[in-house]
């Protein structure tokens, strides 16, 4: 039988329209300062920046839902909201604390050793900390829980030995949050069996690779673990049991506007091409593909009340990544072809087809990363009852 789907008509409080003011106004700066250009693609996907993260950090709009006894501001999910969607909108380079902020850091929060967490939380919300995701393996990407990359028991800790890859940002990355094959998978249940770490950059044994992709951009790697010890306080969580704590870091990932806005440049860039009288085809294009995005943009505000209210909508988060992914993956084609009739040579066009191309490049990534559509969709399908 069919499972109940919500998505609840959250608006947005009075508290996260003079929050926009003011990040709008602090970006306003930074861009008149020549620290960001909302111009160009790049954002999560490029950028890195400790200057900007560690300003960020002092406006405490890093960690800002996380408890203050850890630098957090106790603010609500809906103002991390109008923050990420901002810095986002604006390509703003976040890509040394946005992981640590959007996931590793809630994770830390609700599984991690107080030592861990008093010493951690407080450094990402100043903007710090870059954290990496150590979930995929050369032979275990859409299947997490077939992981190999081993954590053996040891006095005071555990050895990790095995290779984790396409691991973003791991080159910068301070920490990672591996998961890790702790017992094999039992009869019952083959999720069985593996654990997440802190995992310390530093610590002798990891060695990290660059895989480069075809923008000439290094954003992930290889990481290989030979002997690393891990001390037993940098565990997460239950051992054996983190396939019970990895779906709700999950929805923390998928939901976000980060998900249907990493091409929201060639939207912006199309309207300005098109100019202030576009054509009927031209009004009727970006009247459609206006009406969309906001359409994603409400359920994506309604996941982050659902997770401000203690909720876990793993299939919400799952159905928002699978249709804003697809949206921000097509956008670009959408746009070449509605911009087709600008003139080949006008200067106009100079900036839309250096955007376009970025974007077409880094489009097919969009519906792999943080899980593919076919494995959202499995995931909608479970959670609906249909198999
Ligand atoms: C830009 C980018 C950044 C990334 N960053 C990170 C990171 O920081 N950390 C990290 O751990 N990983 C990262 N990844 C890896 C990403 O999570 C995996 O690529 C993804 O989960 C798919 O795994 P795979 O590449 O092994 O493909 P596979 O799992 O081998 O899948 C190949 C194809 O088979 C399909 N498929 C697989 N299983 C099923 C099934 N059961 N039913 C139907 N179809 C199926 C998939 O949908 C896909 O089309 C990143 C990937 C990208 C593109």
């Amino acid at each position: 039988m069919a499972t109940e789907l919500t998505f609840d008509p959250v608006r947005l409080p009075p508290e996260c329209v003079a929050l926009r003011k003011e990040v709008r106004a602090f970006l306003a700066k930074e861009m008149e300062a020549g620290t960001l250009n909302a111009n160009i693609g790049g954002g999560i996907d490029g950028a890195f920046s400790e200057e900007f993260s560690r300003k960020v950090g002092a406006k405490g709009w890093i960690g800002m839902t996380w408890p203050k006894k850890y630098g957090g501001r106790e603010r609500s999910f809906l103002e991390r909201f109008v923050v990420t969607e901002e810095f986002r909108v604006a390509n703003a380079p976040v890509r040394l604390h946005f992981v640590a902020d959007r996931q590793s850091g809630p994770v830390i929060l609700k599984y991690g050793s107080e030592r861990v967490k008093a010493d951690i939380l407080p450094r990402i919300c100043k903007g710090e900390v870059c954290f990496a995701i150590g979930m995929s393996e050369p032979n275990s990407g859409s299947d997490l829980f077939a992981a190999k990359t081993k954590a053996t028991k040891t006095k005071g800790g555990w050895l990790i030995n095995g290779t984790k890859i396409w691991t973003s940002s791991a080159h910068h990355a301070h920490y990672l949050i591996g998961l890790f094959r702790t017992s094999p998978p039992s009869k019952e249940n083959r999720r069985h069996g593996l654990t997440q770490f802190v995992v310390d950059m530093k610590t002798p044994g990891i060695q990290v690779n660059p895989v480069y992709q075809m923008t000439g951009q290094h954003d992930f790697n290889e990481v290989v673990f030979q002997d690393a010890f891990m001390p037993d306080d940098h565990v997460l969580g239950e051992v054996d049991g983190a396939w019970k704590q990895a779906t709700s870091e999950l929805a923390y990932e998928r939901s976000g506007p980060e998900r249907f806005l990493e091409t929201f440049y060639v939207l912006t860039d199309l309207v300005r091409v098109l100019g202030e009288k576009p054509d009927t085809r031209g009004a009727e294009g970006i009247g459609r593909l206006v009406a969309q995005v906001h359409s994603l943009r409400r359920m994506s505000v309604s996941v982050a009340g659902m997770l401000h209210a203690g909720k876990e909508p793993v299939v919400e988060a799952a159905i928002v990544k699978d249709v804003g992914t697809i949206w921000e993956q097509k956008l670009p084609h959408k746009a070449r072809d509605l911009a087709a009739f600008v003139e080949e040579g006008s200067a106009n066009r100079a900036t839309f087809e250096q955007q376009m191309t970025y974007a077409t490049m880094i489009a097919p990534k969009l519906t792999i990363q943080g899980g593919t559509t076919e494995i959202l969709r499995g995931i909608i399908a479970r959670g609906l009852g249909l198999r």
